[in-house]
């Protein structure tokens, strides 16, 4: 079995702290994904399972295996990196088996495992090419080719299809959950784009300045964010957050044409609470003139429309209807109560 467990792992760079002592479980075969924001940490925290940074305190394990300070290519991990790091000079059944030729894989051993790697990958015609004959989407299969044959219990991947085009990023997430499903290995993904760690992760860790926000399935972070910081993390577009005053038990703000009742855990004492609200959530009013349209994006079977409130509050609404809001209308905003999440407005702590 093995899944990968840290105990209060901590980095730092001199006297800067950067990963402040994370505990967490990954499951033998789960596929999980780190994501957050540029310099959260998390490319960090993935070079410290990978044994790239060495851990400052704490414990990794790969299974029952401590392997907190132990050598890389001893961990029993391989890493694709975003910048795929082929060699030039050598084809792509070469670049897949170096490394089992620099180990002294006998050469029927690697041959047999760059053919299983080639057929999981569908790379069998490239297989005689060089690096500068295949395309961006062809070249991160071979690092993850080459990974494959290396027969890891860990994938490590950091953000690698950054550097593809957008079409070719949505087929190489399919190709690599598929690949999940096929062999089964545990795999920790690091990305910034939450629609990756959507689509792909069992698990997803959210991480803020070195330390876990929340942990969860990706649905259960949609419907249940622990914060404010989750909340408008993850989905796209990004969950509304209109700062409220509370008046009679309920929040009160005026591009909303009904109070949205208070959840049990607002304070009594509370005056305001910021309530969050996903665009595809959102009822328009058309007796309201509450807000502006201030944009439309169309998209077709969608539009985005940009609300402006009185206040200056922004605001996205998500429309699928035949009657779409168009600019300059006047419209207003209802919301179901059960659809409207609370938040602290000092802590951004959710209010359930
Ligand atoms: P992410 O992958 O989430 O963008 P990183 O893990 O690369 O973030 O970086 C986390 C934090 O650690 C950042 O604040 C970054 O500036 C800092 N950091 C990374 N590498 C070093 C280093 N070699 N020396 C000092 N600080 C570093």
């Amino acid at each position: 079995m093995t899944g990968v467990t840290l105990n209060g792992a901590i980095k730092r760079y001199g006297q800067t702290q950067v990963i402040h002592g994370i505990d967490l479980e990954i499951k033998d075969g789960e596929f999980c994904v780190f994501v957050g924001p540029s310099g959260c940490g998390k490319s960090t925290l993935l070079r410290m399972i990978a044994g790239l940074e060495e851990t400052s305190e704490g414990q990794i394990h790969i299974g029952t295996r401590d392997v907190t300070h132990l050598d890389p290519a001893k961990r029993g991990v391989a890493m694709v990196f975003q910048t795929y790091a082929l060699y030039p000079h050598m084809t792509v059944a070469e670049n897949m088996g170096f490394g089992l030729r620099m180990n002294g894989v006998p050469k029927a051993e690697i041959e047999k495992k760059v053919q299983e790697a080639s057929n999981i990958l569908k790379l069998d015609q490239y297989l005689k090419r060089k690096p500068k004959a295949l395309s961006g989407g062809q070249r991160q299969r071979v690092a993850i080719g080459r990974a494959i044959v290396r027969g890891p219990e860990v994938f490590l991947f950091d953000e690698p299809l950054s550097n593809l085009d957008a079409e070719l990023r949505v087929e190489m997430r399919v190709e690599i959950a598929r690949l999940h499903n096929e062999i089964g290995a545990t795999m920790i993904y690091v990305t910034h784009d939450q629609v990756e760690a959507m689509t792909m992760a069992d698990k997803i860790v959210v991480l803020r300045d070195g330390r876990i926000e929340q942990v969860g399935a990706p649905m259960d972070l949609y419907r249940d964010p622990d914060n404010k910081f989750v909340a408008g993390f993850i989905g796209s577009p990004a969950m509304n957050f209109l700062d409220c005053d509370i008046a009679d038990g309920a929040a009160h703000h005026s591009a909303l044409s009904t109070p949205i009742p208070l959840t049990n855990s607002v304070p009594a004492d509370a005056k305001k609470v910021t309530v969050g609200i996903r665009p595809e959530h959102i009822e328009v009013d058309r007796n309201s003139d509450a807000c502006s349209v201030d944009l439309t994006e169309a998209l077709g079977g969608v539009s985005y429309v940009y609300l402006l409130a009185a206040n200056g509050d922004k605001l996205i609404v998500e429309e699928r209807d035949d009657h779409r809001s168009a600019m300059g209308e006047k419209i207003g905003i209802s919301v179901r109560p059960d659809r409207a999440m609370m938040f602290d407005p000092e802590t951004g702590l959710r209010l359930r």
